[in-house]
């Protein structure tokens, strides 16, 4: 048997070696890219400062399965990421909880916001912001609009081109309000970096006999014969677009090195209401980069098109998932080809569901 993987990512890298390694079947897995690691493609610039050539990437899982398939390819920091927003010109910690209230308000008003917030829900509580906005209390009625407005608003308006009440309200509940002391972004029992970088990590998924990977290599021009097909790119791209495009945001990166050893005090710090970009990346935070220089990255948010930039998100609403069910339908009645990833199931997976997904496939056609 000899199965093609369409990318390089962490959904092909996955499926690649589960098949390589307990089917032991050959597998070529090509990419269009210079590189393998998909997104997650990080590389030391020539200062050594671990950069992530896509937008930071910090790995979260709480599911043991994934994390010790991970694990077998390299290892990974305790690091556990935190954001830093800055509000009316107040740094603090987002998502939002029960400590930012000290920061952005005046002690007494952030005290009775708190009684209130323990009153009405349990400590602990991820509330999506849509869902916080319906109140009858008029102190958490002002408390949601405040986190509405300052958080929410403007920033997915410059990531998303729309408001958060137009784009599915799964999008927004990734940041959720919540009613906890815990300041971290993600409360998975495992997070952390790869202390040799995700391409690393990659790298050594795709290191087996039976693997051989191809860059710089587009699945029309792949000609050899293969029994199975597994496509992480664009669903709607497979079948030529023929119920039309589904729509993408992308971003790109503006970087800058500073000869300063930090100019921030966070990996990320989120701008919800100024400038526009959306937040800026200092990537040497994730590994502790000892350098007398730093980089950062400013993140721009803009339209995919073809051609011209790349893909990185699928833009959840119904109308595209509409779209989509058209594709899967006809994805469906095709023999031995599989669509996984972001781009080939057409969802805003994190690294450990596209991971997940991917091994979940590899048992069904085992
Ligand atoms: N979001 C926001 N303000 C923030 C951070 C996030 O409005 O300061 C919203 C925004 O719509 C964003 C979504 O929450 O796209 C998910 O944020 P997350 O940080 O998970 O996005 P990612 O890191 O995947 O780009």
């Amino acid at each position: 048997m000899i199965n093609l993987v369409v990318g390089a990512g962490f959904s092909g890298a996955t499926v690649a070696r589960k098949i390589a390694e307990e089917l032991n079947e050959k597998v070529v897995v090509i990419d269009s890219k210079n590189h393998i690691a998909g997104n997650a493609y990080d590389y030391r610039d020539k200062n050594g400062i671990m950069i992530h050539k896509y937008g930071s990437h910090i790995f979260h899982t709480n599911n043991d399965e994934v994390w010790q398939f991970v694990s077998r390819f390299g290892s990974f920091n305790t690091y556990m990421h935190k954001v830093i927003a800055v509000i009316d010109g107040i740094e603090t910690t987002i998502p939002f909880n029960l400590r930012t209230l000290y920061d952005v308000f005046p002690e007494s008003l952030a005290q009775r916001l708190e009684n209130k917030l323990l009153q009405h829900f349990e400590y602990n509580k991820k509330v999506p912001i849509l869902e916080f906005q319906k109140q009858d209390d008029a102190d958490l009625k002002f408390l949601a609009q405040y986190v509405y407005e300052k958080v929410f608003l403007h920033y997915t308006t410059k990531q998303w081109g729309v408001k958060p009440d137009e784009i599915d309200g799964a999008v927004t509940a990734r940041v959720p309000v919540y009613i906890s002391c815990d300041e971290r972004y993600f409360q998975d029992k495992y997070q952390g970096i790869p202390f040799e970088g995700y391409a690393s990590l990659v790298h050594n998924m795709l290191d087996h006999p039976n693997i051989e990977v191809r860059l710089n290599t587009k699945f029309e021009d792949f000609k050899e014969e293969y029994d199975r097909l597994f496509y992480t790119g664009s669903i709607d791209e497979f079948f030529a677009y023929k119920f039309g495009e589904l729509p993408y945001r992308s971003v790109h990166f503006k970087l800058e090195e500073l000869d300063m050893p930090y100019y921030q005090s966070n990996s990320s710090v989120n701008y919800p209401c100024n400038y526009d970009f959306t937040r800026i990346h200092e990537y040497k935070h994730f590994l502790n980069d000892i350098c007398d220089k730093t980089v950062i990255a400013k993140e721009y948010s803009e339209a995919f098109e073809r051609g011209k930039n790349e893909r990185y998100y699928p833009i959840p609403n119904e109308a595209n998932a509409a779209l989509y069910q058209q594709y899967l339908s006809e994805a469906k009645a095709l023999k031995n080809v599989y669509f996984l990833g972001r781009l080939g199931d057409y969802k805003y997976y994190d690294m450990d569901k596209a991971i997940a997904r991917a091994l979940e496939l590899f048992k069904d056609i085992k």
